[in-house]
């Protein structure tokens, strides 16, 4: 294989790298995808739990792309050439039925994410266009006169017409995107900017709150609050962990989040119960106090929340009254105990680190591709898909749906 000159490179094999070369090959173009693993697809299999969430089932371009307030400007011209519909053809048409829960997200019926890599590594073989070459790591491009002529690897140099930059971002570093493929392009000249992790849990060095790992509740409000003042209030399902606050999200506000921290301390307030106000809350709290006057305070309010959770909301109101019995509550105890469920502050220090994101921020500048294509706007023959582009999204199968659309385009682009 070495020093054999392909119509084109493609350099690495997530989701992204294994479309535009499956899509190249289909296409009668001669191929040689490299990846620096032993093994296709390392990240897409751990996706969405090891379920993968493929997609997010909206089908309408517009409201889909509402998900991406930063860059959809960019990304109307790829989804009408591929969009959600076109990636449940594209599975299903190959064997895999898709199935969709809540929040529309999309997963395959079998619940594997090993299957949607064995499609994809199915569709890079099938045309008998495509080379793989695993556990190469590429290493640099080779420029001469303004135009990427090939790319250097340990196992040698290898040479083609055209190149499809797939290395992905710096999320879950583990799984092999170590960002090289970011120095490479900045070594080149394109803007990228700094990685930085993203749609991660969040952290406090509040005890208390760590001390709470594994507890959750199904519906709060978490308001995120700076000088006082509300900066976001986002409302549904909160996780303890032994770090801090995580869930879908907690995940999803993380990009806000990080922007808010550069400006100031930043304070989390979470109000257990979002539907009663102070004085509807404080009327349960007294009906269930009637109704269980000689139990203990701490068994009483398991009615209403968790055991570790309410007892920890106890100490918090007051260490002396975790065991008393309910009718020794005092009014004053019983107003701060509501005013302590409804408002539960811990400040937030950052964002868990790369290992814990699920994307991360950063990477080449929007405006530095044509996303018609997926051409690099400095270098003609190169593309540039998947996360190795900085857009933000939500969790939900945005990421990879982003992915398949990419891969597509240039696939097909690159193959004329
Ligand atoms: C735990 C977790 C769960 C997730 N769950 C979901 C989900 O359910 N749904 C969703 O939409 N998104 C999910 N995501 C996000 C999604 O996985 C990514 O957006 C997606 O994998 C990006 O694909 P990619 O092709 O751009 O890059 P990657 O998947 O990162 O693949 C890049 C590949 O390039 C290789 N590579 C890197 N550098 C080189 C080099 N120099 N030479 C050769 N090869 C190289 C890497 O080894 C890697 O295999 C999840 C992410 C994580 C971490």
């Amino acid at each position: 294989m070495k020093n054999k000159t392909y119509d084109i490179i493609v350099i690495g094999g997530g989701p992204s790298g294994m479309m535009a070369a499956g899509r190249a090959g289909e296409l009668g173009a001669k191929v040689l995808l490299i990846e620096k693993n032993d093994r296709l697809g390392k990240k897409l299999s751990i996706t969405g739990g090891r379920r993968c969430n493929i997609t997010n089932a909206e089908f309408d371009n517009r409201i889909f792309l509402d998900n991406f307030p930063e860059s959809k400007q960019f990304l109307f011209s790829p989804f009408s050439q591929f969009n959600v519909e076109s990636t449940f053809e594209f599975f299903q048409g190959r064997g895999l039925p898709l199935i969709v829960e809540d929040r529309k997200r999309a997963f395959p019926k079998s619940e594997k994410a090993e299957d949607v890599c064995n499609v994809l590594i199915d569709y890079v073989e099938e045309s008998f266009n495509v080379d793989v070459q695993l556990s190469t790591s590429v290493k640099s491009f080779i420029v001469e006169e303004g135009e990427i002529k090939g790319v250097h690897t340990p196992s040698g140099d290898f040479f083609a017409k055209k190149f499809v930059l797939a290395t992905g971002g710096l999320a879950a570093p583990e799984t092999g995107s170590t960002g090289e493929g970011l120095s490479m392009l900045a070594t080149i000249g394109h803007a990228v900017k700094d990685p930085d992790p993203n749609l991660a849990p969040l952290k406090t060095n509040t005890k208390w709150v760590h001390g709470l790992s594994g507890a959750s509740v199904d519906d709060m409000t978490l308001r995120y609050l700076q000088d006082g003042k509300i900066k976001l209030k986002v409302r549904g399902r909160l996780l303890f962990t032994h770090f801090g606050i995580s869930g879908p999200l907690v995940i999803n506000s993380a990009h806000e989040v990080k922007k808010l921290l550069k400006t100031g301390a930043l304070i989390a307030s979470v109000d257990l119960f979002p539907d009663d106000d102070f004085g509807s809350l404080d009327k349960r709290l007294l009906d269930l106090f009637e109704t269980q006057k000689n139990k203990q305070l701490k068994t009483a309010m398991k009615e209403l929340l968790q055991k570790k959770l309410s007892e920890t909301v106890l100490r918090l109101v007051d260490e002396s009254i975790v065991d008393v019995p309910v009718h020794s509550v005092t009014k004053d105890q019983r107003k701060l105990l509501v005013r302590t469920m409804k408002d539960l502050q811990f400040p937030i220090t950052g964002t868990m680190g790369f290992e814990w994101s699920i994307v991360a921020d950063g990477g080449v500048d929007p405006k530095e591709v044509d996303f018609k294509t997926m051409r690099s706007r400095l270098f003609s023959n190169l593309y540039l898909i998947g996360d190795t582009i900085d857009i933000n999204r939500p969790s939900g199968g945005f990421s990879l749906q982003l992915c398949w659309t990419m891969g597509w385009i240039a696939g097909s682009d690159a193959a004329e």
